[in-house]
Formats: structure tokens, sequence, C-alpha cells
């Protein structure tokens, strides 16, 4: 009916608290706009012409074109750089007729120009307020460049590594994710949305699509409603509270119906439950494809029912501007809904202060001092440190002496400088990365002799082409091992290239890409004091080298400063601190992996000589690494796990935990203490440990300090099938340790 439509609407505009200023100013506006033109709000078109060039003349561009002027465009993705931003929001602004300027979309997901350490990387760090400094000069670069408005960042949780955008998110935990998606907003937004340097951000994909079968990007989503609640709703919440302005929502169907049309998520969860009242854009083309999903039957209806699903922008689909004002007349959607995101889109921009002026995100001074700086660089250097994982050390190979050693370099990757870039790097320069080679020749005390090995990939690898794994070309091998074999210490850089995870990177092998575990294992024969480092965007099955390689180094993509980073660690001017976002599984069969599983009726590690246990008969069920693992240059030791009740009323529960970590090696070093709660028994089953806190503590040679943690209703409760939050009286259990396999155990009950 159309009153419960005005209540619903009126709830999901109202619900938090808004600047009346702003509001008044969109009430106003709106009331001068035709219907028409509001649904130009609705319209996002992708800037691949060439903006400030002649206007074209026909086809799709030019058609763009003449929306543009009629004033149905209200956003582009795509243009970047000042003169061709201030080129189309010169046409929004001078040529239409109410002149309300254009929201300019580009995926910033791990820098603009400069590069950070691609977003899984980064979590590694745990390290919140490098994180958030990380897409802070990132908004400033996109800011500089003319953008006012970033998709990212992605809150999906995944548990499978075969999925290639892992990469782009914060790995697989729901709390971890959840404080990462904030530190992010808060970069990318600041403190103040209308300033010239900070950008809108986006909360993505609503929902689910980390979760596609078998890992397989854009598949079936099919996930039931605890995990919806407890694992795959949390950073978006968390995301919303942050005050995040926009969302996107997906390409997957959840649970039967695509995310682009579910009406429950985004209008029902989104919007009116959690009281979201900026926008959502729809992913690429994600109206049109509710057609191939087999829901919509014609582009029309699939306006319809995205728009009747809460989807405010259309991104790339033309059927808002084709058939929206259509359909408002055959009374099929409801003008109060297309008033509703007009009003949510324009508020974004009276927040971003376009209004005030149009052309604040343009001034080519600010945009030459800004990208590329010299500030920014060490920025992102800083976080691609931290992001590290050291995963193994034997024998203290590690850290190199920084003289007298005959250093052998081998593996394509360590001469790459785009790989290190990793993907989503639309608008950083090609082979701009410092590479590892590059890295190591800051260290100017040992010599360093390099051999490529093989090649990971065939040809130049980019954004949409299809990686070419080299898969049999051995011929670079001898010169390898003769290298290897003269010299002391090997660097093995192997992993995958740049463009080897991301979207539509999805892997159904999870081992060294190509010759490179047989590159990996001929030069094992001939010289065992070998240092793996890794690169790559997701985790891969590495067991073999685990097994025989004395020292593995995790450096994924780290960005701009990649070789810098890895040059410092290896040497140990940077003590590793990183800690796994994601498990490591040992066999790609066992994905998906994750530390907070549950437990099933069967006892499921590995058990006697019966077969009645819930086990592969071929593989472990514990991951090669488990998450929040990684080793330091020094050792930590956890004594004293203590807990202490303040309340243990379940309706207000207050816990202190207290642990004691001492340095008990010879170097400084970080340690990130991690605590996990498992709530024995309940009303719907719990995961064997999740994690509720975390905390970073540097500590001198030998110097011991107590950490104290404590635990009230945000981090005991769970939320039923129905979306109600609850705790509930009982068994609990906490775990503190430097990882999620940690047995540092004590108990309390709530009552
Ligand atoms: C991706 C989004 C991205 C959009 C715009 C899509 O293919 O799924 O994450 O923001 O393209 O580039």
């Amino acid at each position: 009916t159309s009153s419960s439509t005005e209540k619903e609407v009126q709830k999901s505009t109202f619900t938090t608290e808004q600047n009346p200023v702003i509001e008044a100013k969109v009430d106003s506006l709106l009331a001068l706009m035709t219907l028409e033109e509001k649904i130009g709000q609705m319209n996002q078109y992708n800037g691949f012409w060439n903006v400030t060039g002649p206007s074209p003349k026909e086809g799709d561009a030019a058609k763009k074109f003449e929306h543009l002027r009629k004033g149905w465009v209200g956003s582009m993705l795509n243009v970047r750089g000042v003169k061709d931003v201030r080129a189309v929001q010169k046409i929004a602004v001078e040529e239409t007729r109410l002149g309300i300027p254009l929201i300019i979309g580009f995926d910033v997901i791990h820098g603009y120009e400069t590069m950070s350490p691609i977003p899984l990387a980064e979590s590694a760090s745990w390290d919140l307020e490098a994180i958030k400094n990380s897409a802070r000069i990132a908004a400033k670069e996109a800011a500089a460049a003319g953008i006012n408005w970033t998709f990212a960042p992605m809150v999906d949780i995944s548990r499978d590594a075969r999925w290639g955008r892992v990469m782009e998110g914060a790995g697989e935990d729901p709390f971890l994710g959840s404080k990462i998606a904030v530190a992010r907003v808060n970069g990318f937004q600041g403190d103040d949305l209308s300033k010239y340097n900070t950008i809108a951000a986006c909360a993505k994909h609503f929902a689910g699509y980390g979760f596609a079968e078998s890992g397989r990007d854009y598949n079936t989503v099919d996930v039931g409603t605890s995990t919806l609640h407890n694992i795959i709703f949390p950073p978006f919440i968390a995301a919303k509270n942050a005050g995040v302005r926009t969302f996107m929502n997906a390409f997957n169907e959840l649970n039967g119906i695509p995310a682009t049309t579910h009406r429950e998520l985004q209008r029902d969860i989104l919007k009116q439950d959690w009281g979201f009242d900026g926008f959502i854009v729809s992913d690429w083309g994600s109206i049109k494809e509710t057609i191939n999903h087999g829901l919509s039957k014609d582009g029309k209806t699939a306006a319809e029912l995205a728009i009747n699903a809460g989807s405010d922008m259309d991104m790339e689909s033309y059927l808002y501007v084709a058939h929206l004002a259509e359909l408002v007349k055959e009374g099929k959607v409801k003008e109060a809904y297309i008033d509703d995101a007009a009003r949510r889109i324009l508020r974004v921009k009276f927040e971003l202060g376009l209004f005030e002026d149009p052309y604040k995100y343009c001034n080519e001074a600010r945009e030459k001092e800004v990208i590329g700086s010299k500030e920014n660089h060490e920025v992102v250097l800083d976080i691609a440190k931290k992001s590290i994982v050291l995963l193994k050390n034997e024998n203290n190979l590690l850290p190199l002496p920084k003289q007298g050693k005959k250093i052998a370099v081998i593996g394509a990757l360590a001469a790459d400088k785009n790989s290190p870039l990793g993907s989503w790097r639309i608008a950083a320069k090609d082979n701009t990365a410092i590479s590892v080679l590059e890295g190591l020749e800051n260290y100017k005390g040992n010599t360093v002799t390099y051999a490529k090995g093989a090649d990971v990939s065939l040809g130049a690898t980019t954004f949409v082409n299809e990686v070419k794994i080299n898969k049999d070309d051995t011929s670079g091998f001898a010169e390898a091992i003769s290298v290897a074999k003269k010299n002391d210490v090997v660097i093995m850089v192997l992993g995958e290239v740049g463009f080897q995870s991301g979207e539509a990177r999805s892997r159904a092998n999870l081992g060294l890409p190509g010759v490179q575990q047989q590159l990996l294992e001929e030069v094992y024969k001939v010289n065992k004091n070998i240092v793996l480092v890794l690169n790559n965007g997701r985790p891969l099955t590495i067991t073999w080298a685990d097994e025989h390689i004395p020292a593995i180094v995790e450096a994924w993509h780290l960005g701009s400063q990649s070789g810098n980073a890895i040059a410092q660690v290896l040497y140990g001017d940077y003590n590793p601190s990183g800690k796994l976002p994601m498990s490591f599984p040992r066999s790609v069969g066992q994905s998906p992996l994750y530390y907070n599983y549950k437990n099933t009726g069967r006892p499921s590690s590995d058990g006697p000589d019966i077969v009645f246990w819930s086990h592969y008969s071929d593989e472990k069920n514990t991951p090669l690494y488990a998450f929040g693992y990684g080793l330091s240059y020094t050792t930590f030791q956890y004594d004293d796990v203590n807990v202490k009740m303040i309340s243990a009323n379940a309706k207000e529960p207050i816990v202190e935990v207290s642990v004691n970590l001492t340095n008990t090696g010879t170097m400084a070093g970080k340690e990130v203490v991690q605590l996990y709660i498992r709530d024995h028994f309940a009303s719907i089953t719990r995961p064997v440990k999740e994690l509720k806190g975390f905390e970073m503590v540097s500590l001198a040679p030998g110097e011991q300090k107590t950490i104290r943690f404590k635990l009230t209703t945000e981090q005991l409760g769970f939320y039923d099938n129905t979306g109600n939050y609850m705790i509930e009286p009982g068994m609990f259990s906490v775990f503190v340790g430097g990882s999620s396999d940690t047995t540092k155990e004590a108990n309390f009950e709530l009552n």
C-alpha cells in the first residue's frame, strides 16, 4: 500500500541524525526537479570516451553525451584527472537546466597512483592506524585527480582462497574485517566529507559475494541466515556505523534472488533496519545481469525490480534512464521510490560540498603536488613493511647478514616491476613498483647475482585479459641452478603475477603457478639455504615448501614500494610483525577453510585407526598456516591467562582478561596479541573460536607487559536466525596468543 511505502521511505530516510541544512537544500532542489531529472541522478555512466576531445557524433558515447547535456546523468566513473573531470563537470553544471554537479566515482582500491599493498596484504598488518593512513593518502591522491567517490572498501568476508577477489578484502574473519572496514572508511572519508581532500567511500558488495560457490567468481551464493548475520553482515554494519556514504550491491544471487533485485537485503535490512541514509549503487551492469540470472524477463522488468528492491543508482546498465519514467507512469514503480533514491544521491553530493563548488576537486597545482609525493611513498612503504608475514625461519636463516655473503636471486618476480602493483591499479603507471632486485641494491655489503629461472606468465598481463601461465618453458633452469650452486644463500621470489588475483581471477589450483614449483625443487637439490619470498594475492598451498625450505616470507603484492619493504625485512631493518588474515590450506580440496569453523557431531581432529571421523582420508583437517599466524625475528612468550568477572550477568556482562607477554628473544619486536572466545553451548551452534580482540604490543628484548582485554555485550553475543543479537548464559572459554591455533585458555561462566 502507498502508506506503507511512505512509512518505509520516511523511516529509511530519516533514521540517522542528519544535517537539517542539507536536508532542507535537498528538499528544495527536489521540488524543482522533473521526474526525468530525478531519474537522471540515478544514472551512472562509464567515461570511456575521450571527454576532452571532440564530441562523438554517433554510437553509445554520443548518446551518453546527449544524456549528460539533458541532465540525465548523475554520476560518472572512470573519468579521472583534473582536465577530464572538469570537462564533464562543466557540462553538468553549465549546460543542464538545473546545473546539478556529477559525483565522480573510481575504483581507488589500494591507492590511486602511489600504490599501497593489496587490501588482503594490508590486513595482515592488523595495524588499523597504518591501514587508515593508507586509505587516507589514496583519497588525497584521488581527490587531487578530480575524483570524489571511491568504490571501496570491499568488505566481503571470504573463506575460499580459490576466489580471486580475496585480494581486495580483509580476509576470513568478521571481527578483524569490521575493524579494518572502519579504518578504511575513516581513511577515505576523513573527519569532514566536505573537505577538498576527502572522498565518499563505498561498502561493497552487498551481500554474500565472497561466498561464491567453489570460489568461482560471480557464482551462485547460497548461505544460511546464521552465516549471513554472523559472518557476512558485521563488516557492512560496521562500515554503516562508521558513516560510509554509499553501498554497492553485488553480481551474485543470494539464496535465489540476485543481490541487485533483493528487496529484503537492500530496502528492509540495509535501509530500514540499519537506517542507512546514503545511496546504493548497482555493480557494473548488475541490473541488466538479472536477465541472465533468469529473474527479469527483459530490461524494463530488470529496472522495475531493481528500483523496487532499493537499488538507487544504475551503473552501466542504461536501464533506469530507459525505463523508469514509463514504469512510474504505468504505476509499476512508486514515484516515492524515485524521490527517495534521488534524495539519497543529492544528499551525498551536498555533503561533499559539490554544490558550493563543483570544481573543488579540480585544481591542477594540487594535482601535480599531491600525486606521487614523497610523503605518500613513505606511507605506502610503512604499510608495506607491516604487511609482510614471516611464515618460517629455521636456524635463524633470516635476517640476512649485511656483509660478506654471496646471494643468488632467482625468479622472474624478483625483477618484476609490475606485479607488485597488484590488481585494481587503474591509475598506476605500469612497471613503477620497486622490484625485489632494486630493493636489495640498497644493501651493498653482499654480492647479488640474478637468474630468472622461469617466467611465471607469457607476455604482458592486463586487467582484462586472461593470464597465460608458463606451463613448460624450463630453459632458464640450468642457469638458475648454476647460480644457486655458486652462492651462499638463494632468495627465490615466486608466486603469482599481479593480475592472477582480482576480479574474475578464480583458480582451481592453489600451488605455485606454472613451472615454479619444479624450479624450486631443482634449486633446492643444489643449495638448501633458500629464502622463499612469495608474491601473491591469495593463500597458496605451499606444503612442499613448508616441509623443505628453511625460510618463507609472505610478501603478497605490496605496491609501489614493494622491493624496499622486502629488502628491509630480509636484512632485519624491519622486524616482521604481520599475521595472516586468511588460513593457508595444505590442499586446495580443503577449501573453504577457516579457523572459526563449527564442530560436527563427530570429532574432527586426526583420529585413531577407524574411519568414522569428520576428516579426509588423504589430508589433515588443519591448515598449513592458521589464521592469525606469523613469526618475528624475536620470540614471544605468553603466560598467566587470567579472567576477572566484573559482571557475570548475561544481560550485562563485563569480563576482564589479562595475559603476560614477554619478549624472550634478542631483538625488539611487535606482536599482535589475539583474543578468541568460545561459547560452549548455545541455542544456535557456535564456532570453536571467534576473534574478539587484538592489540599490537612492542617489546624490547627481555621486556614484559601485561595486556588487558575487556569483553562486554559487544563481544559475547551472536545473531540468531532472524538477525536478533543475543547473549546466552553458560560456559565460555577465552584463548589468548599469537595465532588462532593458540591453546592458552581460561574459562568463565555467564548466568
Ligand atoms: C566490480 C566492482 C567495481 C566496478 C566498477 C565491477 O566489475 O565488481 O567492484 O567497483 O566494476 O569498476
